[in-house]
């Protein structure tokens, strides 16, 4: 798995390749998917992009264009899912119907993703913490800020999953909330929590 922007991951599991919200512009503080990493993505295009909203620190129209037009990958939103299970490759998809965090526009359709194949991976996009009360327990989570800046958020994302994997930070210099000292005094070096730096190879 490689965190490739902001909330953006690349899951390569079983041989399939599965991006969810990985190319994406840069919001605020919150990264943009690198060039090179758009780069990579045409030269080896996952086997299917799946969107949880259409927020663009998630997705990005212009760098989506090539794989609807050129490359031909199946592009797959919150609208477009009737949220039954489907297969991509060795991999079985499930969406997810969640909220999103906070007060965001009421009418914005918002999907999480689980994906199963040796491994079972929740990718929850921008959907608020409580969506997953008494989920069934994941191998691994992947997930924004809030899941890890309560006691409370931070008790229920550990008990859907061995291992967290945050994402949605913004740039340390231009977190203007303190969203990285929330993070470190509600999560105290846990060991289920790896802090994902774009780019970076993580555990498969
Ligand atoms: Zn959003």
């Amino acid at each position: 798995m490689i965190r490739t922007g902001n909330a953006g991951v690349l899951v390569t599991l079983d041989g399939t390749k599965v991006l969810v919200d990985g190319l994406c512009g840069r919001v605020g503080a919150y990264p943009e998917t690198p060039a090179y990493i758009v780069q990579n993505l045409l030269d080896e295009p996952p086997d299917v992009l799946l969107f949880t909203h259409a927020h663009q620190d998630h997705y990005s129209a212009i760098h989506i264009s090539p794989y609807e037009n050129t490359i031909l990958r199946p592009v797959i939103g919150p609208e477009d899912v009737s949220y039954k299970q489907f297969s991509v490759g060795n991999l079985k998809i499930t969406p997810i119907k969640t909220r999103h965090l906070g007060k965001a526009d009421p009418g914005l359709s918002h999907t999480s993703y689980l994906i199963e194949g040796s491994k079972n991976v929740l990718v929850a996009g921008d959907s608020a913490p409580t969506c997953f009360k008494d989920f069934p327990k994941v191998d691994l989570a992947v997930v924004p800020y809030a899941y890890c800046t309560t006691p409370s958020a931070w008790a229920l994302t550990k008990s859907i999953c061995d291992r967290v994997v945050l994402v949605h930070m913004p740039a340390e210099e231009e977190d203007e909330y303190g969203l990285w000292s929330m993070v470190r005094e509600t999560t105290h070096s846990d060991p289920k929590l790896t802090v994902a730096e774009i780019g970076k190879r993580l555990f498969f």
